[in-house]
């Protein structure tokens, strides 16, 4: 059963923004899509006494891409828009494809991005790749906005960097350099379900065909999705060698820190950690040269 709650629906962002500031002491929490939080709430797990709808805050429903700025997506913005996004397919294809691997046509339609990683659920999609992006979030409260990258932005389980007078604007993923592949994979008993391992990688080459970066990140494999660094800096300055990719996948297996249950053990999710990672890198890889 739900609690009962105050329901509150502001016609602006400056409104959503006065009234998060004003229930700052309160149990209050914003609501987009629904998709994760109304779970919690019929579980009984979130009680709230105020909930702020912004899914209608059209000021924050947008796609920008500039070969300059790179990409910027607002924060109710739709999964199922992503996914649609011209520019997006063109200029980050791995993202796109991610999308349509998330939940079902339903959920991508009504879900958004500030909420998936408001949510800060370790088993959801889109933060590995993003981390592999570089990507950066701006969040805002009525006084003002900062900027950090999501790497600090995500905290823990189910937590993030947040205040609580404070919401996600807006998520920033640079351009990416020439001669740069991206690829992302989950792996789970469903398809379009959160899986019980992700891995992403971002490959930027050099004009020899040699590595001159290489990002690698984990989902479902800590208590946040996580950057491998050290599996990261061995493959930097090397052709393409399968054997540097298995190495990889070794180091993102140990360098983990799943937890046992009942989607999968903590072994099963090493192991998985690190064939997922070898075969992103791949893929990366491949497409970066192409
Ligand atoms: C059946 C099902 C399958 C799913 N499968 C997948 C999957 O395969 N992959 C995947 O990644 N996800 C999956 N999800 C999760 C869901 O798609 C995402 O969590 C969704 O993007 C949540 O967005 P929302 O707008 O509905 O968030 P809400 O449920 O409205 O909010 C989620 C949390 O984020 C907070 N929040 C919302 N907006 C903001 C904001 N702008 N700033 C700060 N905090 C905010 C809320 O307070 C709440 O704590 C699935 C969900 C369901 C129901």
């Amino acid at each position: 059963m739900i609690h009962d709650f105050t329901y509150l629906k502001p016609d602006s962002l400056k409104e959503a923004l006065s009234m998060l500031s004003e229930h700052k002491d309160d149990e209050c929490k914003l609501i987009c899509g629904g998709q994760s939080l109304l779970i919690l709430m019929r579980q009984g797990m979130i009680v709230t006494d105020y909930l702020i709808d912004i899914k209608h805050i059209k000021e924050l429903d947008y796609i920008k891409f500039t070969q300059k700025d790179g990409l910027r997506i607002g924060a109710t913005t739709t999964h199922r828009a992503i996914e649609k996004s011209d520019v997006i397919k063109k200029h980050y294809p791995a993202l796109s494809e991610l999308e349509t691997k998330v939940a079902n046509i339903q959920v991508r339609n009504w879900g958004t991005i500030g909420g998936n990683l408001g949510h800060a659920d370790p088993a959801e999609d889109p933060a590995p790749l993003l981390l592999t992006y570089n990507a950066e979030i701006t969040v805002g409260n009525a006084k003002g906005q900062r900027t950090m990258p999501l790497s600090e932005f995500l905290v823990g389980y189910f937590e993030t960097a947040l205040k609580k007078d404070e919401m996600i604007l807006e998520v920033h993923v640079p351009a990416p350099d020439a001669k740069t592949g991206a690829a992302y994979q989950k792996h789970g008993l469903l398809e379009n379900d959160l899986g019980t391992v992700s891995a992403a990688a971002c490959v930027t080459l050099d004009g020899n065909g040699k590595c001159k970066s290489a990002k690698i990140a984990l989902g479902c494999a800590a208590s946040t999705a996580i950057r491998i660094k050290r599996a990261e800096e061995i493959l930097v300055g090397k052709p393409y060698d399968e054997k540097a990719f298995a190495e990889a996948g070794k180091i993102a297996s140990e360098d983990c820190d799943p937890v046992s249950d009942i989607h999968g053990s903590e072994g099963h999710r090493r192991e998985l950690a690190g064939v997922l990672t070898k075969k992103m890198l791949i893929k990366a890889w491949e497409r970066a040269k192409a």
